[in-house]
């Protein structure tokens, strides 16, 4: 019997969770990680990765996707987005609420070999049609039901979804909020709350955050920003909230990502937890077309490649609460594995102001091992694609 299935020869180990950092090979067997070491062997092994030149970290995690495909107008495939793109576990943003929340676990979660959790929207209907807010009629957004949805799906649910913005909710305000953070505080989970173009100050939405609750879009251009805008700095406020304990995620997207508000947030020393896509049909082809394109915008604005994949590894399994079995390259644990190669040549970059740039270089995912099964970029081809872009956040 062969002693590894798989193994990724000669590359540069990354693991933040570990702390490690050095030239090291990783064997699986049997799905999971069976050794992480100097030159293992490879003679009986069925398959052998030459990733040198390579960083070989922990299968990344996307905060913020919607991967409710065929159940809403935004959703994309996860396992012909995410896997190609170094990426094994997907959390969906609040996608589906309680009413369509069974249709997404049975015929998306359960039918893919990408990891997905979500958040249950507490609109009943989720984000079923991006030029509808799914908040602008109360009614859609019951507590019991949204508390039944997150309770009957705890495998895969971590908590409540919750869009606050003028055309989600309209007359509506922080109501919407107030009513997920009864979910989360009945269900003892956890709220995303999206922030991008919001008419109430961010710190009025914070108040209503705990520690472990994420903001999602926090370099967003639009509306009301985490900047004190006159001068250009953090507000105290949000430093305070993450300092408490609550997570400040990119969630890039079409419209929540600006390259001048980043720049100002890194250059106070304000950094997000997590980086993240909110990949999803109208912002994947162009704006955040993967995580190792959000990744390398992040390269691109002076973090190094350790502090990028932190955020994308640890950091994301930490916010999800599964820091235990996500995120890192212990040995015994599931083979979610990924290549990333450092590319030179040019790399054009536009946020979501159609601010563009280039670099270069860029990050880019050439092997994805999911529970010690090899994907790489073939799965790229089926992808739909709806026509214009929408407003969405
Ligand atoms: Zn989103």
């Amino acid at each position: 019997m062969a002693t590894y299935d798989v193994v990724l020869k000669g590359g540069r180990v990354l693991d933040p969770a570990q702390g490690i950092d050095a030239m090291l090979d990783i064997g699986t067997k049997h799905g999971r990680i069976a050794a992480v070491a100097e030159n293992l062997p490879t003679a009986d092994a069925w398959l052998v990765l030459d990733v040198a030149d390579h960083f070989v970290t922990p299968g990344l995690i996307d905060l913020h996707t919607h991967i409710y495909w065929g159940g809403t107008d935004l959703g994309v495939l996860p396992d012909q987005t995410c896997l190609p793109a170094g990426v094994t576990t997907a959390v969906d943003a609040g996608s589906a609420g309680w009413a369509n929340f069974t249709g997404f676990r049975h015929f998306v979660i359960g039918q893919s070999r990408t990891r997905a959790f979500a958040f249950v929207n507490i609109s009943s209907i989720g984000i079923t049609d991006m030029r509808v807010g799914e908040n602008l009629n109360l009614a859609y957004c019951g507590v019991e039901d949204a508390i039944k949805a997150v309770e009957a799906n705890r495998d895969v649910a971590l908590g409540v979804k919750v869009r606050v913005a003028e055309k989600i909710c309209g007359p509506n305000g922080l109501e919407p909020l107030r009513r997920a953070a009864e979910v989360r505080d009945a269900t003892n989970t956890r709220m995303m709350v999206h922030i991008s173009d919001c008419e109430q100050p961010v710190a009025e939405i914070l108040a209503h955050l705990k520690p472990g609750d994420i903001i999602t879009h926090c370099f967003t251009g639009r509306g009301q920003l985490i900047l004190d805008q006159q001068r250009g700095t953090v507000l105290p406020e949000v430093r305070a909230a993450q300092q408490s304990g609550i997570t400040f995620d990119v969630g890039h997207g079409q419209g929540s990502f600006s390259f001048a508000v980043a720049r100002a947030a890194l250059a106070d020393g304000f950094l997000p937890d997590t980086l993240s896509t909110d990949l999803h049909n109208y912002s994947s082809h162009y704006t955040a077309r993967s995580l190792p394109d959000v990744m390398s915008k992040f390269l691109f604005l002076g973090r190094d490649i350790p502090d990028v994949v932190a955020r994308t590894t640890r950091n994301p399994a930490a916010a999800i609460g599964r820091a235990d079995s996500l995120g890192h390259l212990r040995v015994g644990g599931t083979a979610d594995i990924t290549a990333l190669r450092l590319v030179s040549g040019p790399y054009h970059m536009m946020d979501a102001e159609e601010e563009k740039f280039t670099n270069d270089r860029y990050l880019a995912a050439s092997y994805t091992l999911r529970a010690g099964e090899v994907y790489n970029q073939a799965g790229r081809a089926a992808r739909r694609w709806y026509g214009p872009r929408t407003e969405e956040g």
